[in-house]
Parts: structure tokens; C-alpha cells; sequence
């Protein structure tokens, strides 16, 4: 038996969803674009679509671009503000954010734009006096995420947006953790762009949106076609469209159910605290995704976790990246300056609306023994963890 924790990485095709994208791949083949009849009923579905998505974020459908992925949404999005006010050069974002917007960061960096990260707390929350601080009339785009994908700390993007309109920026949010999972009102919000992906509520991989509010001077990114209204060029990936559509209205009605979800996360969270010694829940203080949870393991490897976790069927997530065979802890965790004994023992597991009760009880059982083998077996043995603790006690005073 599977038991999949892992669904901030990517989360299972609904089978309804499965259901009404199928003939699309199948008999109705035909290309939106074209002139005849049979392409036209396509053009139909998109249009539907469409308003599927529009619906759950509170936009108007002409406000949904329909693309690839999240990534493509976060690169075009900072291309799209940057290109609408081409004489500021400066761009706000934070540390924590994920590498489709920090790595465009860098290497625009390298093309002579200023960009300030903005720093997290312990808790993974940001300041808004830092925030107000980096702020001046040359900042073209805030860029935030809504949600973060590792620990589920959710970011007060209102607030933000306001300190952004204040100075004249455009302002994007990655919404892509935070979409079916948090309601979302576009129309009553400071949000200029927003970046969501299908993968991550129950539609396949490969389909995304970039909301661009209406009147906003949007530049394309891929050019070509003149699909989506000049907006994004590319014969369109129908059915993951008709998916995302129907995964968009399913996430709708989810969203009345999210409760269930954070009682299983909490049960999970408490269990694990209640049976073993020297584990905490980092970003624990802060709003969070009713989702998500990030525990650390002190004085283990979260690979050795996970490792044994898989032997049991389990799927879940690790907060480090292995990165040219060294392995590099979280770099969120990092900005939240937690001990060593956490950033390297740290596991994510994240649930989605399949999540069952029995699961989560699994989990649970297997957890105590399986810490206690590693613990045993570690290289950090009781003198070593003591000295570590000794050691991220300095660093902390
Ligand atoms: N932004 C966040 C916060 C994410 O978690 C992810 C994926 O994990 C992405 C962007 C990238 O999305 P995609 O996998 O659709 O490119």
C-alpha cells in the first residue's frame, strides 16, 4: 500500500478530472484555433475552462492566461512587470521563495537589476517594516509567494500588496502551494499577477494560469501565435486546460473541507511531538496551509528518514536538496536560522483531500522505532548531540 504525504511536490489526478480531459486526447483532437467546426467546439471547452478558474480565484475570465507550468507563470510574470515599467531598475522578493523566482533573480542580477531579498524570522514570517524599508520609487515588481511550499507559512499578501501600491510597483504572488488550498479573492485584492499550477490541485502536470488584472500593461513572454489573446504564444495544451478546469471547480468545493485535512495534519503533527524527544515543527508559530507540516528530527539525516519511510510505502519529503552530490540543507530553513540539528533532520509531509485517517495512524506507528533506529545508529551519539546542542546554543546568543 502507497501512503502519499507528498503532495506539496505534486498531487494525484483527480479521476473526475481524469474523466473530462480523456476525450481530448482522444476524438477530439482538433486545434481551438482553426477555422472550422471541428476545432471551434475545442475553442468552446477553453472558454469554459476559463471561467472554471476565473470562479475559484474570484477573477474575470478574461484575467486567466493559460500556460505550462508554475515556473513559466513566476518567469513571466517578473519579465511582464519589469517590461511595464522599464525605467525601474529594483525589484523586491524574499529568501524563501522558490527557484523559478530566485533563480530569474540572479540572473537578472547579472543584467544590472538591483534586488533585495527580504529576510525571515525563525518562524519563516517576514518583516513588513523590512519590506517598507526596500521599497522606493525605482522598485518595479514585489514578488512574494503566497504560501511556501516547505514549511506552508503563509505570507500576508494584502499587506504587502498595499506597501507595493504605495510606491508604485507592480505586484506578483506565487500562489502556486496556496491555490484550492486558502480562498482566494482577486477581486477585492492588490494583486497584479498570479501564478498558480495544475499539477499541484489535482490537475495533470504541464498546465498552468498567470492571472494579469485587467488593465494591467502586460508584455508577452513567448511570442509567436496569438493565442490567448496575444498574451501567450502556443498552440494550447487543451486537455490539461479542460483538466484544470474541471480540477479548479472540484478545489472550489474542497475548499469547505480543508478543515478535515488540518485536523489530520495536527494528528500527525501532535502524534509525532507526543512519541519523540527532540522533534519541533519548524515555522509551528506562524499561519500555515492546512496541509503542511515540517518537522525537524534532531540529530538525524533527513535522507535516512525518508529513505526508511520509503521502505514502508511511505512518500514524503525531505527540507534538503542534494545539489551537485553535497547535500545542501533547505535553503528556507537556513533563512529561518535554525540549528544545525534541525536544518539536516528535517522531513515535510504534506496531505491532500485522499489523505486518510489510517495513514496517518501508519505514520504514526512507524515513526517512534524508525527514529530510534537512526538515532542509534547515527554518528551524532549522545556526546556528539551534546555538543551540537552546546554549539547551536553559541550560534543562538
Ligand atoms: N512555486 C512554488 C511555490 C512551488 O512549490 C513550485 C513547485 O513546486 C513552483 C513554483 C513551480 O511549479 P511547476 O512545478 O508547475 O513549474
Amino acid at each position: 500500500m502507497l501512503t502519499y504525504l507528498d503532495n506539496n511536490a505534486t498531487t494525484r489526478t483527480d479521476p473526475d478530472v481524469l474523466t473530462a480531459m480523456l476525450p481530448y486526447l482522444s476524438e477530439l483532437y482538433g486545434n481551438p484555433s482553426s477555422m472550422h467546426s471541428f476545432g471551434g467546439q475545442v475553442g468552446a471547452v477553453i472558454e469554459e475552462a476559463r471561467a472554471q478558474v476565473a470562479q475559484l480565484l474570484g477573477a474575470e475570465p478574461t484575467e486567466i492566461v493559460f500556460n505550462s507550468c508554475g515556473s513559466e507563470g513566476n518567469n513571466t510574470a517578473i519579465h511582464a512587470a519589469l517590461a511595464a515599467q522599464p525605467e525601474k531598475r529594483h525589484i523586491v522578493t524574499t529568501v524563501v521563495e522558490h527557484p523559478a523566482i530566485l533563480a530569474v533573480c540572479k540572473h537578472l542580477e547579472k543584467r544590472g537589476y538591483t534586488v533585495t531579498y527580504l529576510s525571515v524570522d525563525g518562524r519563516g514570517e517576514l518583516d513588513l517594516m523590512e519590506l517598507e524599508a526596500a521599497m522606493t520609487g525605482g522598485t518595479a515588481l514585489v514578488t512574494t509567494m503566497y504560501a511556501n511550499n516547505e514549511t506552508g507559512v503563509i505570507f500576508p499578501v494584502e499587506q504587502i500588496g498595499e506597501i507595493a501600491k504605495a510606491y508604485g510597483a507592480a505586484f506578483h504572488v506565487d500562489a502556486v502551494q496556496a491555490v484550492g488550498k486558502v480562498p482566494i479573492n482577486l477581486a477585492t485584492s492588490t494583486i497584479d499577477l498570479l501564478t498558480l499550477s495544475g499539477h499541484k490541485l489535482h490537475a495533470p502536470k504541464g498546465i498552468g494560469v498567470l492571472y494579469v488584472r485587467k488593465g494591467f500593461r502586460f508584455r508577452p513572454f513567448l511570442l509567436g501565435g496569438h493565442q490567448e489573446r496575444g498574451r501567450r504564444a502556443g498552440t494550447h495544451n487543451v486537455a490539461g486546460i479542460v483538466a484544470l478546469g474541471k480540477a479548479a471547480e472540484l478545489a472550489q468545493i474542497n475548499l469547505a473541507h480543508t478543515k478535515r485535512e488540518a485536523e489530520l495534519r495536527d494528528l500527525l503533527e501532535y502524534g509525532i511531538l507526543a512519541t519523540i524527544p527532540d522533534t519541533v515543527v519548524n515555522g509551528g508559530g506562524a499561519p500555515r496551509l492546512p496541509n503542511t507540516t515540517n518537522i525537524g528530527f534532531k540529530y538525524i539525516e533527513g535522507e535516512a528518514i525518508l529513505f526508511m519511510l520509503n521502505r514502508e510505502g511511505i512518500c514524503a519529503s525531505s527540507g534538503s536538496a542534494c545539489t551537485s552530490g553535497s547535500l545542501d540543507p533547505s535553503h528556507v530553513l537556513t533563512a529561518m536560522g535554525l540549528p544545525y540539528t534541525i536544518l539536516h533532520g528535517s522531513i515535510r509531509f504534506s496531505l491532500s483531500r485522499y489523505t486518510t485517517e489510517a495513514e496517518i495512524r501508519q505514520v504514526l506507528t512507524v515513526m517512534p522505532d524508525l527514529v530510534e533506529r537512526l538515532r542509534a545508529m547515527s554518528p551524532f551519539n549522545n556526546d556528539q548531540a551534546e555538543w551540537l546542542q552546546k554549539r547551536d546554543l553559541a550560534v543562538a546568543t
